[in-house]
């Protein structure tokens, strides 16, 4: 059977929406790139789905003022190739002092932290900036916390709720409003043995507790709106890392969290990418 290969160019907070999309239309599996990402379909796939779902997250992007777009290029490569072409787009990479992301059929490299994703579910890989940034952050200020407990805010894969899991946080919670997203984590923990992580879909709001660390790698205009319910959500002592946040939108989110009574620990860039440390 041949496939197509769609290359599609679409802002990084969108990225990961429209990829859960696709797969759950039968899409097989996904590359990241840079500024763009490879999606791969059987030759049987209904085109109209891929068009609806590709139209659906056009519409959200526009509602959310963003001048950048979404762009489509498709070609139909042989069966033979695609293997090789998906493997390759997944080498494993370390992050900050202890992490390696790495795919399933690698091995886990000794001495370090291994976060094994499954490219075959087709979601983010934690090759993203915003992603890695959290990890990076995470591991830097894990120590200032009492690791008590950790809510992962827009989990995603999964990939920073297991990360804290297994750097010893005693409770790790993980909310997503995606219920694909939520699927996606609950495989992906048991994935990599990551056992008693509280997953759930949903948002801050529907939490009752208060956290020791919150990650919330989510986009700036969201975080903005949620400042309030993070702040209040974050313990006395307690850190929160924000990120999916592009340059020149930092100070607009850091406005939002001092204004709750958060407070700078630091500005952490990557690429055009700027995560926030702050503490309360
Ligand atoms: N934490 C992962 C994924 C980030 S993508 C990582 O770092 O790689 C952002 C996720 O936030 C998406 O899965 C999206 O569904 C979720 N999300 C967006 N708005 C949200 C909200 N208000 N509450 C909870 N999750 C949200």
């Amino acid at each position: 059977m041949n496939y197509h290969e769609l290359t599609i160019t679409i802002p990084a907070p969108f990225r990961d929406t429209l990829i859960r999309r696709l797969v759950s239309i039968g899409c097989l599996g996904v590359i990241e790139q840079d500024d763009s990402f490879l999606a791969y379909f059987p030759e049987t796939v209904d085109r109209a789905s891929i068009r609806n779902e590709l139209s659906i997250v056009q519409a959200l992007l526009a509602k959310s003022g963003s001048v950048a777009g979404l762009s489509v290029h498709s070609s139909s490569i042989p069966d033979q190739d695609w293997n090789e072409t998906w493997k390759k787009g997944f080498v494993p990479i370390d992050v900050g002092e202890r992490f390696t992301i790495l795919p399933t059929w690698e091995k886990t490299k000794q001495g370090r932290i291994n976060l094994i994703v499954d490219p075959a579910m087709a979601f983010g890989t934690g090759h993203h900036e915003t992603t890695r940034s959290c990890l990076v952050l995470l591991e830097k200020y894990a120590g200032r916390s009492d690791k008590e407990n950790l809510l992962d805010l827009g989990t995603g894969t999964g990939i920073l709720a297991i990360a804290a899991k297994k750097l010893g946080f005693q409770r790790v919670a993980a909310v997503d409003t995606d219920l694909l997203a939520v699927d996606a984590t609950r495989k992906n923990a048991d994935l990599n043995e990551a056992e008693g992580i509280d997953i759930r879909e949903g948002s801050i709001a529907e939490l009752n507790e208060t956290y020791s660390f919150i990650l919330a790698n989510i986009i700036s205009g969201v975080l903005v709106l949620l400042a309030p319910e993070i702040a209040a959500h974050l313990k006395t002592g307690g850190i929160a890392v924000l990120s999916g946040i592009l340059a020149g939108q930092d100070d607009e989110v850091l406005e939002a969290m001092t204004k709750a009574g958060l407070k700078l620990i630091k500005r952490y860039p990557d690429g055009k990418w700027i995560s926030l440390a702050v503490g309360r």
